[in-house]
């Protein structure tokens, strides 16, 4: 798999904010002909470069499996991710979090013919299931819905696993909402909400453990964007920006 990186023109590491992301979810971070940075856009994207403004230093991207952004922060190969992470205590364990930024919960995406899948507790019959490895989705079918393992298919990409519920390979994905709306518009498919089954899940930026000067600078923008209502006039633009590119 081929991971890219994109940095606004400048030199020297330290001129430049090195964020950690996984490019395939739509719409907090993707890869298109004319990104926001090279070839990277998305909420996240946009939200990073308010930040490295105000640490006055060049956004730089690094894409990567999303299962290696943890380690990645916490031993300084980058130097913050933005990955519409959500802050989860065992992630807690080993990096430190912001603010929450946004609100989302877990979707169920299937075909849009699908009727036997209604609620989370369907995908216990003996449904084909995908996630995307190491993602809150991953824990919820694996701990919580404790699926069968040979039921269970797992991916580094959200937009990949989409692909095989479209073609038939697979019953069900289970992946955050904002995103699995944005797939499921784009591939013809069909969401199903179990907010009983389903709990909400915060987004944060993660830096590495004790890195305070970074985060109160990320806390400070975040909460700039929040009260000026930035974050959620992002959100409407990308999801009308994708729905018309159809990305
Ligand atoms: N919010 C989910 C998680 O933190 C998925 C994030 C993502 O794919 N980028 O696991």
């Amino acid at each position: 798999m081929l991971f890219r990186s994109a940095a606004l023109a400048g030199c020297g590491s330290s001129d430049k904010l090195i964020m950690g992301t996984n490019a395939a979810f739509p719409p907090f971070e993707y890869t298109t002909s004319q990104g926001l940075v090279g070839e990277f856009d998305g909420i996240d994207v946009a939200i990073a470069n308010k930040i490295a403004e105000n640490v006055g230093k060049e956004l730089q991207i690094e894409d990567m499996e999303f299962d290696g952004l943890v380690a990645s922060v916490s031993t300084g190969k980058v130097d913050m991710v933005v990955a519409g992470m959500t802050a989860t205590d065992e992630r807690k364990q080993s990096v430190d979090f912001s603010d929450p930024y946004y609100v989302a919960s877990q979707v169920i995406v299937v075909a849009p013919d699908n009727t036997d899948i209604t609620s989370a507790e369907d995908l216990k019959n003996d449904k084909t299931v995908g996630v995307v490895l190491g993602y809150t989705g991953d824990n919820i079918v694996t701990n919580d819905l404790q699926l069968a393992e040979d039921k269970v298919t797992r991916a580094n990409r959200g937009i990949d696993i989409v692909q095989d519920v479209k073609n038939g390979k697979l019953d069900a994905v289970v992946i955050d909402s904002a995103t699995g709306k944005a797939l499921a518009e784009k591939n013809g498919l069909k969401i199903v909400e179990d907010p009983q089954a389903f709990e909400t899940e915060e987004y944060a930026i993660a830096v590495k453990k004790g890195n305070t000067e970074l985060l109160d600078k990320i806390n400070e923008t975040l909460s700039e964007m929040k009260a000026s209502g930035e974050i959620e006039q992002l959100a409407m633009e990308y999801d009308e920006k994708l729905a018309e590119n159809n990305q």
